[in-house]
């Protein structure tokens, strides 16, 4: 029997562990941990829990929930990335093999360390570093490296099978260790010099060459001298790449998430020294767990998987279990780790450099995406389009208390809103109610300052049907506009009967109307053309109707002083400047608001007893 919330939640234990979301075929859909197993699964059917995405998503596929107990949080913690990996569900968050990324390892408890260069780190107590995102970068490093600090490159097998040493030694990058008598000592200095240069501890090392070079002046040593000045040269060439961050000389990895539906994608900087020496961009599709959530599951497979964990590790919202996630981060780097949510300073501003950087990894993820997976051109051909719709635009008009018209403009690019892009239009022109002239009002304006600018979209779509749509071609035509598609996009209607025999209401298909074609176009359930559809009048209505409670409150604010003897119109405004909202207003003191210009002690008084709930 499929898993019913009302009755089966009752019967998961209340201690701590991990638990299973099954499908009907039993294949694992979801791991999930928890101090408290039952409360952690009420909160995903909880009527204000933010888990709206997952939940439809689970209305259709989860069929049971099993629990693994665990004797306390950390231990489920240790059990969750154990199970995700082994049953890599569908709807978590998955590390998957970055292909695109190079490390660079050095085993310094070896004789004769050297460097390699590797996919993955591994917990095998090697030192890594990197990601490095080119190969030109890591060439680049490593011809630093050989030039300047002069370690062997060869495998291990050469390495004891040498019976002189090889052209390294010869073009002066190699003392020869493999056949010569080379100092043990002077190579682990210049392993560790190594060690220091790759974590990006480069003032540290700048400020040792440096002692260095000086004492070998002193003892007129000037071949010394003169090596340590040419890697000085190299190490402070290659401080210029790497931007200042922070003047906190720590180690920091600082997350970052952007999140559009079911879409996600975290970054991370690499902070080392306080120089961001690297970035990793992961995305995720169907993740509708709350951002507390994936970052905790996330930052549990990221670290399990080798990845350094630093000293601190930044994050945008306290993830779940925290205390247990410090606990077992410090267990991974064996010395104290602070996790840490930070509000405000150097933490609160990399945590806003990580949070752009997730927002632009992500867009340029969905247009490599879009323009990868040809969903947008299934789309340019379904809709029998002239462009190839990249930029769309999707224009909605509705009212507000059944007066107060308001029109507004969403649009998508490479198939993902835009909100930067978003607007709102006061109507100008139009009395009264009339959709048709105010749509005309909103795309004529528009369109004359496309055309001016050179601005004009790939795809308009009017919220609506052949009505909207025929206002909209009318308008391209007064205008002579070319080159922009049109089309009509029509909410799902109910049909007729209303109900169908499992009770559930029964709509009509997603309907788009196209410019002289009699019939609209229906689109085919579970396909891109119609979730980019559908996405797009959505998240036209949503932003509609945040402008609309943003006119409830200016109208609140206006009509509640209004009813105050001796506030007008100028002691109004100065009030909703002072305090910016009737919801601070209402907390203000009366000598708060006596401050206020233009507000005495009595009108203070007066406004503070209306204002009392
Ligand atoms: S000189 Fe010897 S130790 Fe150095 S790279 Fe060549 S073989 Fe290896």
């Amino acid at each position: 029997m499929p898993f019913d919330p009302d009755t089966d939640i009752e019967r998961l234990p209340t201690e701590p562990g991990c638990y299973l979301m099954r499908d009907a075929d039993g294949g694992v859909i979801y791991v999930g941990k928890a101090a408290n197993l039952r409360a952690r699964v009420r909160q995903y059917f909880g009527a204000t829990s933010d888990t709206r995405y997952f939940v439809k998503l689970l209305d259709q596929f989860l069929d049971r929930i099993d629990v693994l107990i665990t004797s306390n949080e950390k231990e489920a913690l240790i059990l969750e990335n154990e199970l995700i990996k082994r049953h890599q569900p569908r709807f978590n968050v998955e590390l998957k093999d970055d292909k695109n990324f190079l490390h660079l390892r050095i085993d310094d408890r070896v004789d004769w360390p050297r460097i390699d260069v590797v996919r993955r780190p591994r917990r095998d107590g090697a030192k890594y570093f990197g990601p490095y995102h080119s190969a030109s970068k890591i060439r680049s490093t490593l011809k630093l490296v050989e030039r300047h600090f002069k370690l062997r490159n060869c495998d291990d097998l050469s390495f004891k099978n040498r019976s002189r040493p090889c052209l390294q030694y010869q073009i002066k990058r190699c003392p020869g260790p493999c056949v010569l008598p080379v100092d043990r000592e002077a190579y682990q200095q210049q392993v560790a010099e190594v060690v220091l240069f790759l974590q990006g501890r480069r003032d540290e090392l700048a400020r040792q060459l440096e002692a260095k070079m000086r004492a070998a002046a002193a003892e007129m040593r000037y071949e010394q001298a003169a090596r340590h000045r040419d890697q000085l040269k190299a190490i402070e060439g290659s401080l210029e790449d790497q931007q200042m961050v922070d003047l906190r000389a720590i180690d920091r990895d600082v997350f970052g998430l952007y999140r559009e539906g079911g879409l996600l994608q975290v970054v991370i900087l690499l902070v080392r020294r306080g120089r961001l020496v690297g970035s990793r961009a992961f995305g995720f599709d169907r993740q509708g767990t709350p951002d507390a959530e994936v970052l905790s599951t996330f930052c549990n497979l990221f670290y399990n998987a080798g990845n350094p964990v630093p000293h601190e590790v930044l994050m945008p919202v306290e993830p779940d279990g925290a205390a247990a996630l410090q606990e077992r981060l410090a267990e991974l780097r064996e010395t104290r780790v602070a996790l840490k949510v930070p509000q405000r300073g150097s933490g609160r501003k990399l945590l806003e450099m990580a949070s752009t950087n997730a927002e632009h990894a992500f867009f340029q993820a969905r247009r490599e995406e879009a323009v990868r997976d040809g969903g947008l051109v299934r789309l340019k051909k379904k809709l029998r389009l002239a462009n190839l719709p990249y930029r769309i635009e999707c224009y909605d008009i509705s009212l507000f208390q059944g007066a107060q018209p308001v029109a507004s403009r969403v649009v998508f690019e490479g198939g993902v809103p835009k909100r930067s892009a978003y607007r709102h239009y006061k109507i100008r022109e139009v009395e009264g109610t009339d959709d048709f002239a105010m749509m005309r009002e909103v795309l004529i304006r528009r369109l004359q300052r496309g055309l001016a600018e050179g601005d004009l979209p790939d795809l308009i779509v009017v919220d609506g049907g052949k009505g909207q749509l025929n206002v909209a071609v009318a308008v391209f035509e007064d205008l002579s506009v070319n080159g922009v598609d049109v089309v009509g996009l029509a909410k799902s209607r109910v049909l007729d009967g209303g109900t169908g025999p499992d009770g559930a209401v029964v709509r009509s298909a997603e309907r788009v109307f196209l410019p002289g074609v009699k019939d609209p176009i229906v689109l085919r359930s579970h396909t891109d053309e119609l979730f980019l559809m559908t996405h797009l009048r959505d998240e036209a209505h949503r932003f509609a109707i945040t402008f609309h409670r943003k006119l409830r409150v200016g109208r609140n604010f206006e009509s509640v002083l209004d009813e105050i003897p001796g506030v007008g119109i100028a002691r109004r405004k100065a009030l909703l400047r002072h305090f910016g909202s009737l919801k601070r207003l209402r907390r203000a003191t009366v000598d708060a608001i006596a401050e206020v210009e233009g507000i005495g002690a009595h009108l203070a008084r007066s406004i503070h007893e209306a204002l009392v709930d």
